[in-house]
């Protein structure tokens, strides 16, 4: 009798539950908002690990709809080198990233290296606007600058991206600074 009254209470349970899951998947058009997760795999980073973490944590709090998550293989690789670092994109959210020593060695910021090269691989283009306060204006802005913060422009970006309601310029390798190209030229010189 007991157990009879159980097992009716706990099919009605399992009836409720499975109604709420088909209303959830009923609604799935609401549920696309949610962030994409790109994976990304420092495990060939090496000292710059670090660095890479932090990059993920800095875009993880600037944008929605993406979360960086690290893990190997990855959706997008990092290597590192002797030359400029670098990034080559597949696809938004997919690629590859190079942690140049040349940059390092220069005194470039190694954590707005690593922020600026994963902007990339989410769909930014370098923009060398000299302003250390954007982040994509990588090696134009002065060596001194540290900040590995995007900029507000630069985060809603990468949401749109995201969001499908922009699209991305796929195949396409961006390079901190080239060698022979001069990071600047001096306007009237
Ligand atoms: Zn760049």
């Amino acid at each position: 009798m007991r157990r009879r009254q159980f097992s009716r209470t706990a099919g009605t349970l399992l009836a409720l539950v499975l109604t709420a899951t088909g209303a959830v998947a009923a609604g799935g058009g609401a549920a696309s908002a949610a962030a994409r997760t790109v994976y990304y795999d420092a495990s060939r980073a090496g000292e710059f690990r670090t660095n890479f973490d932090q990059a993920a944590t800095i875009w993880n709090s600037s944008v929605s709809n993406v979360r960086l998550v690290a893990r190997t293989p990855g959706n997008i690789t990092i290597y590192v080198d002797t030359g400029w670092p670098r990034a080559q994109t597949t696809s938004l959210g997919n690629g590859r990233v190079w942690m140049g020593t040349q940059a390092v060695d220069q005194g470039y910021d190694r954590t707005r290296i690593a922020t600026h090269e994963i902007g990339h691989i989410l769909g930014l283009p370098d923009n060398r606007t000299g302003l250390c306060t954007d982040l994509m204006s990588g090696s134009s802005a002065p060596v001194s600058c540290r900040n590995a913060t995007p900029s507000s422009a630069e985060a809603s970006r990468v949401n749109a991206l995201f969001a499908g309601s922009l699209t991305a310029p796929a195949g396409v390798s961006y390079v901190w600074r080239g060698d022979g190209a001069p990071a600047s030229v001096a306007v009237g010189s």
